[in-house]
């Protein structure tokens, strides 16, 4: 408990200042908590972070803000006020050479598929359809799911290939994945939507989104902003480099600079780092099932080739799928078609996302080899030409999309419940918690921890808390 005068404050550490760590850190700062946010990197935002270049604001991927959780889009709202833009969504997916609406029209579908193909493609579907309506069968992974759903030609031609190409192998897959990213068709849904006016219950895909007129960044700077007014502190380019523990909670961290925090009475630490730097840096050596489970816990990576025309637009575009194997992004995106504000007007920037796993071949590639190909592959789906181009500059983002493998969740309980042994540390975020949601739920993750601090439950209360941070979706 640390002495500020004649009252007495609790101490909050955050670990990573991304939109998780930095909403925790926000709400605590609010409640009265002295906090302090350590964050490795010399700029906050994590993933959610602008980058200046030149005349270009460029976020890290294409960052369109859409959500469900109505508290989480007024308090952006209120944090951004005339700076967020209401944006329409528009993106494309190329398939046999076409460029068509995503997500996909089934009537706009069977004008590029070749007449075999559509053919198979609902043949194929209706036998389904009726089959598995027959009978309801179990299913193990999302190639399972898929097949079950849609019918093995649908997830051969199409989902496959485009899974594959961001997340590996459907069948190492789990079905929550699939679940949360693909609506299957419900005759009853249908009915009530359009029959009876009835709002969905879930929703698949937003038409509009909103959007800060400077990029994603601004709601994490905004936020930091906050904790700093509250007399909180957020300090960049600084990491821990050990935690200690003590009778079931930490005790102690120890940084970079060879500063310390001693936490004590109901000091807490929320760590939104990748798990497995947390264990590595923790005191207790965790036993081999845990050790296991964290390192079978695995995140795809992503390279962002960002590449400068000399052009005022390239696309008309949020961003455009590639499915096929033989290009070797999986999307690209035009940060002007965000916001207008973010570039200059005579040239543009187009962001490819070249996803693979960490030190695989493709992302030791060379820089060199990365962009011959990428520029290769744009100039025969038409959309630059070399002479247009400026400059061109990479980014790799190791810890880019938790894998919701098979395993995971079993995995994920095996390395929560060795955390659970501090009644005093909560890992939450994307890294920290494995939660595949956009910025507003990393935000919502952020308070709810910050709430549950607040209320001074018991700690085995937090189990059931988190849980709430499964019903996240995507919204495309
Ligand atoms: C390509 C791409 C596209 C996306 N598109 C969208 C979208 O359209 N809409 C949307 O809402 N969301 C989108 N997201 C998701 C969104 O950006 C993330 O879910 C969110 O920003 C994650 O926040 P976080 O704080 O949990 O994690 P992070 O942002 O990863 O924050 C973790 C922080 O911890 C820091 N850190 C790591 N290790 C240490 C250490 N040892 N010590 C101190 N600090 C450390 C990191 O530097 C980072 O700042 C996208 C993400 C990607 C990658």
């Amino acid at each position: 408990m640390k002495a500020n005068g004649n009252i007495s404050k609790n101490m909050a550490i955050v670990l990573g200042a991304g939109a998780t760590g930095l909403a925790a850190a926000w709400r605590l700062a609010q409640k009265g908590f002295d906090v302090k946010v350590v964050e490795k990197e010399d700029y906050v935002g994590g993933q959610a972070f602008t980058l200046k270049h030149g005349d270009f604001l460029l976020d890290l991927g294409p960052h369109k803000l859409y959500s469900t959780i109505d508290y989480i889009m007024e308090i952006i709202h209120g944090l951004l006020k005339d700076d967020l833009l209401e944006q329409e969504k528009r993106s494309k997916i190329l398939i046999n050479g076409k460029y068509i609406n995503f997500p996909i029209d089934p009537k706009e579908m069977v004008t590029v598929l070749k007449p075999w193909q559509a053919t198979r493609c609902i043949v194929n579907f209706l036998y389904t359809l009726v089959t598995s309506g027959c009978k309801s069968k179990e299913v193990h992974n999302y190639e399972e799911w898929v097949i079950n759903h849609f019918g093995r030609v649908m997830y051969e031609m199409f989902v496959r290939p485009t899974t594959e190409k961001i997340w590996g192998e459907c069948r190492t897959l789990g079905v929550e994945l699939a679940e949360t990213r693909i609506r299957v068709p419900d005759i009853k849904e249908i009915f009530k939507e359009i029959v009876l006016r009835k709002k969905p219950e879930r929703i698949f895909n937003a038409k509009t989104f909103i959007y800060p007129k400077y990029g994603v960044g601004m709601i994490t700077d905004k936020m930091r902003e906050k904790i700093i007014e509250l007399g909180g502190t957020v300090s960049c380019g600084l990491h821990p480099v050990r935690v200690e523990t003590d009778n079931g909670k930490i005790s102690r961290i120890k940084y970079s600079d060879g500063s310390f925090d001693n936490l004590e009475g109901n000091d807490v630490l929320v760590s939104t780092i990748p798990k497995a730097d947390l264990i590595n840096i923790m005191d207790s050596s965790p036993d081999d099932n845990t050790a296991n489970a964290v390192e079978s816990l695995k995140e795809r990576s992503i390279i962002l080739m960002y590449i400068v025309i000399n052009k005022p637009s390239i696309t008309e575009d949020n961003w455009i799928f590639f499915p096929e194997p033989k290009i070797i992004f999986n999307r690209l995106f035009e940060q002007k078609n965000f916001s207008t504000f973010t570039c200059p007007g005579d040239r543009t920037v187009i962001c490819m996302e070249i996803t693979c796993h960490f030190d695989d071949p493709v992302w030791r590639a060379s820089a060199d080899d990365l962009y011959i190909k990428t520029v290769k592959n744009l100039q025969s789906a038409g959309l630059i030409k070399p002479e247009d181009i400026i400059e061109n500059f990479q980014l790799k983002l190791p810890h880019a999309y938790p894998i919701l493998d098979i395993y995971y969740k079993g995995n994920l309980k095996t390395v929560m419940e060795y955390f659970d042994k501090y009644e005093n540390l909560y890992s939450i975020g994307r890294q920290g918690g494995s939660i595949y949601g956009g910025v507003p739920d990393c935000m919502d993750m952020g308070f709810i921890t910050a709430d549950f601090i607040i209320s001074k439950k018991h700690h085995s209360h937090w189990k059931a808390e988190r849980e709430k941070f499964n019903g996240y979706f995507v919204v495309d």
